[in-house]
């Protein structure tokens, strides 16, 4: 029987195996195994969610692979269909957690998964272990119903979403990753469709001047004081850079904001020495529009009239962690479509459409392979990195409906 023959199993009977107790289930089991990563402690990673994740797909029939990213950091993907032939559509999340912060700050404990009003509570709740557990048991339902498609349907549970993104990075360079057509990343955006993400640019500013005795400042050149001039003209950068970048009618306009200082560079800090140089970030976030060579024009532009404005000083930048640009698709998209039409089917209510106001692994996903991406998830979006983290179950539970319907208006070919 070819792989495209339907059988006459409607999304009804799919979305009749997404069971809200399982769901809820699984979102608490996840969030009871921290995946806080913590640099230089090599248990606190994502190997042990990533392990339950193995484990839960193996046995729900799934294909599985596991990708090692780096020591004790594995992607985990599982699938069902064939991923080379015809549409493959990835359901994707992340294992890593940020940190809780102070666990005395937390009215529920952060890793009990407590549920109460109707909400779970922990961190991950929103950000994101609800929107993973939505995206594996919509798998399982599709794979319980026996409901035929074309291509293949993949979750993919990656790692370092909260870093540098190195499992998304990682999972573009994979025969499965290269196989993708699509994506839905199910962070907490309230269940809207997000067509939008800002971009961003961590700019690192260097001045470089002289260093010198402070009795003696005009035997020096103060990289310091030019540091402060190059931030008193940050709101420039930000009107040119609006300017560049297209309007979006879901994200706020391109900012600029300064968040770090750094001098002297070398050596000790001492109240008597001017140092040689100082350095800040600029968090740069950006719309759709402008292409990297456009960007860096403006900014280095930004650093040659800095470098002007004082005597004796440099000023230049480097990207940290490259350019993640702004990404965008249309509402004629299929997947976008398929989205709606899931909306509709499944709340009875039109799409609501909004933009993400920061980037995620999707930002690696559509720079890398060009895949359109829509980011949908359970979570107010507000809620990631607080305290009193958590998820109302509703939104979950549609959620995991809005992809189970999703995946079999997009697959049906
Ligand atoms: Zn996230």
């Amino acid at each position: 029987m070819p792989s495209s023959f339907r059988f006459p199993t409607s999304n009804r009977e799919a979305l009749a195996h997404v069971d809200s107790a399982e769901l809820i289930a699984l979102t608490r089991d996840l969030i009871r195994i921290p995946s806080v990563v913590r640099p230089g402690d090599p248990v606190a990673t994502e190997a042990a969610v990533a392990e339950y994740v193995e484990r839960w797909l193996t046995k729900e029939g799934l294909s599985v692979e596991v990708q090692p990213v780096a020591a004790g950091r594995p992607n985990v993907l599982g699938w069902i269909g064939e991923p080379s032939a015809g549409r493959t559509l990835l359901l994707e999340g992340h294992t890593d957690v940020v940190t809780e912060g102070d666990p005395a700050a937390w009215t529920h404990p952060p890793f009990a998964a407590d549920v109460t009003d109707g909400r779970i509570w922990g961190r991950g709740a929103a950000d994101m272990k609800g929107g993973l557990a939505a995206a594996m048991i919509a798998a399982a339902a599709i794979k319980r119903s026996g409901a035929r498609f074309q291509g293949a349907l993949v979750v993919g549970a990656l790692v370092d979403e909260e870093g540098d993104m190195i499992g998304a990075r990682h999972l573009c360079g994979t025969p499965l990753g290269r196989a993708l057509t699509a994506a839905v990343i199910c962070e907490p955006e309230q269940n809207e469709l997000c067509l939008e993400q800002r971009g961003v640019v961590w700019a690192r500013v260097t001045v470089r001047g002289r260093m010198a005795h402070g009795a003696m400042p005009e035997a020096g050149a103060n990289p310091i004081a030019a540091l402060g001039t190059v931030l008193s003209q940050a709101p420039r950068l930000e009107r040119r850079l609006r300017r560049l970048c297209r309007p979006s009618p879901y994200l706020r306009p391109p900012t600029v904001t300064p968040t770090t200082v750094r001098s002297p560079l070398a050596g000790v800090a001492q109240a008597n020495v001017i140092p040689a140089a100082a350095e800040a970030t600029l968090d740069i976030r950006l719309t759709s529009g402008p292409d990297e060579t456009a960007i860096a024009a403006e900014i280095d532009r930004f650093c040659r009239e800095a470098s002007a404005r004082t005597e004796g000083v440099t000023v230049d930048w480097r990207p940290v962690n490259g350019y993640r640009l702004a990404t965008r698709v249309e509402r004629s998209e299929p997947l976008v479509k398929a989205m709606a039409g899931a909306v509709r089917e499944v709340t009875g209510h039109a799409p609501r459409f909004g933009g993400v106001p920061g980037s995620t692994d999707g930002t690696i996903l559509r720079a890398t392979l060009g895949i359109p991406i829509v980011t949908c998830g359970p979570g107010n979006r507000l809620i990631p990195h607080q305290v009193d983290e958590y998820v109302e179950t509703s939104e979950l539970v549609e959620a995991a409906r809005i992809y189970t319907a999703t995946a079999l208006k997009f697959l049906e070919g």
